[in-house]
């Protein structure tokens, strides 16, 4: 799916909600509750985007069952989407080609560090600078190498977990990026430290992007959609 680079979008592109889980995961509601939610808020669109990986069996039932209940809401346009994380720097996803096949659009995420031994990297070992090193690395190894629509949280575990903005040249390069490959970045309120300062970057390099609010509730959806509106983001 192409999204649209940031200085494009229009008022209309804002009103989408691009990140949500459901109760299959880490989610608090059923696919029925979210689209209801999302067509009670009056959202154009929206993309379910459950956690897979590669051994992830529920997921061509679970994806029929989305498009099943879209049927319910022509007014809202439905997405069967994804979310799968990245497991080493050179872009390598843990998602199944089959689970692949059937989504609309995939997120791609850096959520663990792998380190050399198999494992996963304790995160309250390192750092700053080689947390927001390591967590930039695996992001461009998404950006440049996987087959995904959009790097989703960009800077988000940094950000989540030592409380301050990923550094800007880091957003700033991700962002070039974006415009050479095509591939979104998230614009995802609910993990930026500097709204301000992402969208500011946002204006001057002008990547692709989508809109998400990494919902688990209800009352998250279109959160994201919320803020960028009161910033006034969007040609009209
Ligand atoms: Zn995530
Ligand atoms: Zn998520």
């Amino acid at each position: 799916m192409q999204l649209k680079r940031y200085l494009e979008l229009t008022a209309d592109d804002l009103n989408v909600e691009y990140h949500v889980h459901t109760k299959q995961t880490d989610g608090q509601s059923t696919i029925a509750e979210i689209l209801e939610t999302a067509q009670a808020r009056g959202l154009a669109a929206i993309a379910i985007t459950e956690h897979v990986r590669k051994d992830t069996t529920w997921f061509p039932e679970f994806a029929a069952d989305v498009r099943a209940a879209a049927q319910g809401f022509q007014n809202l346009v439905v997405y069967v989407g994804c979310e799968t994380k990245a497991l080493d720097t050179a872009g390598t996803l843990d998602i199944s080609g089959d689970i692949r096949a059937r989504c609309d659009l995939v997120l791609g995420s850096v959520h663990r560090f792998p380190s050399e031994s198999a494992g996963y990297l304790d995160w309250d070992q390192l750092y700053d600078t080689a947390f927001a090193r390591t967590e930039y690395e695996l992001a461009l190894g998404l950006l440049t190498s996987a087959r995904i629509d959009v790097l989703a949280h960009p800077g988000g575990m940094y950000q989540r977990r030592r409380k301050q903005p990923f550094p800007e040249d880091y957003l700033r390069n991700i962002m070039m990026i974006s415009v050479k490959t095509a591939v979104a970045i998230e614009i995802n309120t609910s993990y930026l430290r500097d709204v301000d300062g992402f969208l500011k970057l946002c204006a001057a390099v002008n990547p692709y992007v989508s809109i998400g609010s990494d919902a688990h509730t209800l009352e998250a959806i279109g959160q994201c959609r919320n803020v960028l509106r009161s910033k006034k983001v969007g040609r009209a």
